[in-house]
């Protein structure tokens, strides 16, 4: 096994592009809380595939799903309708409250929807404007506007020339977003809690105040839920702790549980493509149309929104029970999208000594670790996630 691997590693670090740092070890198999690697050495998830495995690995549900639809229908021309295609776009549509859905296979893919659907209205309805405002340590997505648009420090100097018309602003400073707002402004995209950027939660006042903002300059509010919709909060939608109402959403990971599918999400007065504007060829078909169905429908059957609010508030309570004594600095987040910082910059450090001690976690800086697993994750999980990180931060 052990030379299977190694060959398997030589081949990848001769034959993929470099993109990332990846630990020495390939992962073949996973069942609900769980992935094991090809040496059979067995881990328990808290990144849950990026937010995304929110079933946990290869639930039932979605491998019906997938075999039932892949022998009915695996793929038809966009041109047309399908089943799946109808009975999801209505499924979301009665979820969300907004009315319009443009399924895609991306998170990036359903911002860059999102986006062109605000160019759009603004040059339309708002004399041409097209100024989108983002904030900083955000996260949108890797294609050319998703980088223009994201918070990311170094990416305004690579990957030149960027994408003009985003404008960026301190998260949570709703001065800072009013006197950004200008007559070329057309939308403000952010997410309610900054995931990528380190588990940041918009405050109740501030994602208020930028609803109030918007519908005085009669600009778009788009909020980018890939990270936090679905449940992953501990409600269906963010936006539903805030008491607010997006124009636009963007959903993606959690709505696929695992297959690549993602949906933008409009108000009836924002349905303004015209044919040719915007499409794709893998939009809304058969095969993710039914994985989306699947699993959505299992999030809504099971509750299982609350479900995440429950196991994340034991979460939250079994980190502050060792916050003193590891001096963790801050335990925050919302569900089961939680993070805790560290009194040194060790977090790569704790990450891989986690892994090799059985337990996958992320550090989305060197100081704060950052958890999202399945929201199937049972309380005995949680205590052996917190046995292991204790005992390795013992030895760190
Ligand atoms: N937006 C948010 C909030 C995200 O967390 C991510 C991915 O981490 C994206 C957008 C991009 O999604 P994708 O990687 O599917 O393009």
């Amino acid at each position: 096994l052990k030379q299977l691997t190694d060959e398997l590693l030589h081949d990848a670090s001769s034959s993929l592009l470099f993109v990332a740092n990846r630990p020495e070890v390939v992962m073949e198999r996973g069942e609900g809380m769980l992935v094991w690697d090809t040496e059979g050495k067995k881990y328990l998830d808290f990144i849950g595939g990026w937010a995304v495995t929110c079933l946990g690995h290869s639930p039932k549900v979605i491998t019906d799903a997938l075999q039932q639809q892949s022998t009915q229908l695996v793929n038809v021309s966009p041109a047309y309708y399908n089943k799946p295609m109808i009975e999801f776009a209505r499924m979301l549509t009665k979820l969300s409250g907004l009315e319009r859905v443009f399924f895609g296979s991306t998170g990036a893919e359903a911002n860059e929807s999102a986006i062109k659907l605000a160019r759009k209205y603004g040059t339309l309805r708002k004399g041409g404007a097209y100024e989108v405002i983002t904030t900083t340590r955000s996260f949108h997505g890797r294609t050319m506007a998703m980088m223009a648009a994201t918070g990311k420090p170094n990416w305004d100097k690579m990957f030149v020339p960027q994408l003009p018309g985003f404008v960026k602003v301190p998260f949570n400073d709703l001065d800072a977003m009013a006197q950004a707002i200008n007559p070329n402004t057309c939308a403000i995209l952010i997410e309610p809690v900054q995931g990528e950027g380190g588990v940041n939660e918009a405050s109740i006042a501030y994602m208020q105040g930028l609803r109030k903002l918007c519908d005085e300059h009669g600009i778009l509010l788009i909020l980018d839920e890939i990270q936090t919709g679905l449940g992953r909060t501990g409600k269906m939608f963010a936006y539903e702790h805030y008491g607010i109402m997006p124009d636009v959403l963007t959903l993606a990971k959690g709505i696929g549980g695992g297959f690549p599918l993602s949906a933008m999400l409009a108000k009836e007065a924002y349905n303004l493509f015209e044919p040719g504007d915007q499409g794709g060829t893998y939009t809304g078909q058969p095969l993710g149309m039914a994985v989306g169905l699947a699993v959505v429908g299992e999030i809504i059957g099971r509750k299982l929104p609350e479900r995440a609010a429950e196991q994340g508030a034991y979460l939250q309570a079994k980190l502050k029970e060792v916050q003193a004594k590891y001096g963790l600095t801050e335990i925050r987040g919302k569900g089961l999208l939680l993070a805790f910082d560290l009194p040194k910059p060790l977090g790569a450090e704790l990450v891989s000594a986690c892994m090799a001690a059985g337990l996958l976690i992320n550090a989305p800086s060197p100081t704060a670790i950052r958890l999202m697993p399945a929201y199937i994750v049972t309380k005995a999980e949680i205590d052996e996630m917190i046995h292991i990180l204790c005992k390795v931060m013992d030895q760190l």
